[in-house]
């Protein structure tokens, strides 16, 4: 209870068109006036508590494994854009507009209706990627909290709140994963077929190779890593970047039973091979579900 309450602004407990409501924020009682509250307006008590509520929610984020899940996803594939003329953040996740089709279609969006109640459509962007786009303050506030903001490129990490569990970070390898690893086939003679399986990826972070390489030793994989590799892409420009491969059945069987794939860009890569035994470099989605299916 709050002493002298009758003395707030706002608050007249002596009219009787007054309604008394709870403040979202900081739960003190308050009087509005019935026509406010037709509108439906009248849910905090002051401006103050109407800009501080998103931070409340921001701390009722429960970390499980869907949404570890989620977090991976945007680690490897998400960014949050300030838009400076809304002066609101955009949560952006994007991908192949053909290889990621499916996962983008049905995974992502119920994936992100279980976590945060929210619906939304893929499109396809000016720059031709497959996006996934939302707004939510209190989780991109979260995000912020974990150390997850934009730019992001070469400072993103595990975050630890997840590493501690190891469901958690099971499914937040999964969605990085999904959407930033491949599965590829090599050879392992000249001319021979591509069957040897390697799960691999490079990143930008070389603190999330680090992070991975410990996580993933740590949950028994093997794994080789290339930190700082220099090359210089089409145009010319020198980009730094950092590898972590699983090679070998033994990796792939374990990767498939305790962490898994949920991205059709990957899983079908798998099939293929289960049912060939092997896949040529350079496949199609469809070509594969022609091989799967056929
Ligand atoms: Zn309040």
């Amino acid at each position: 209870m709050i002493k002298n309450n009758q003395f707030k602004k706002g608050h007249i407990p002596w009219n009787k068109n007054q309604i008394i409501k709870t403040c979202l924020n900081c739960e003190n009682k308050f009087g509005i006036s019935k026509s406010r509250n037709l509108q439906k307006r009248g849910k905090y008590c002051s401006i103050n508590c109407k800009k501080n509520y998103k931070y409340k929610l921001a701390k009722k984020f429960k970390i499980n494994e869907d949404l570890a899940e989620l977090i991976g996803i945007i680690v490897g594939d998400g960014c949050i854009n300030k838009n400076y003329k809304r002066k609101d953040y955009r949560i952006q996740i994007s991908g192949n507009q053909i290889e990621d089709k499916d996962y983008y279609d049905k995974y992502l969006p119920e994936l992100i209706k279980k976590t945060l109640n929210i619906n939304c459509k893929p499109y396809i962007g000016s720059n031709k990627a497959y996006i996934i786009q939302f707004q939510s303050e209190p989780f991109r506030i979260f995000l912020h909290n974990l150390g997850i903001k934009s730019p992001k490129a070469k400072t993103s990490n595990i975050p630890k709140i997840i590493k501690k569990n190891p469901l958690h970070l099971k499914s937040f390898i999964r969605g990085l994963a999904d959407a930033d690893f491949t599965l590829i086939f090599t050879k392992r003679k000249k001319g021979g077929p591509n069957y040897y399986p390697r799960i691999a990826s490079q990143f930008a972070s070389e603190i999330l190779v680090k992070d991975l390489e410990k996580s993933l030793r740590d949950l028994g994989f093997t794994l080789n890593t290339k930190y700082n590799y220099k090359r210089k892409d089409k145009r010319g420009f020198t980009t730094i970047t950092n590898f972590i491969n699983l090679d070998g059945p033994i990796n792939l069987n374990k990767w498939l039973k305790e962490i898994g794939f949920s991205n059709n860009r990957i899983t079908t890569r798998y099939l293929v091979w289960k049912k060939i035994g092997y896949l040529k470099p350079k496949s199609t989605l469809q070509e594969r579900k022609k091989i799967i299916n056929g």
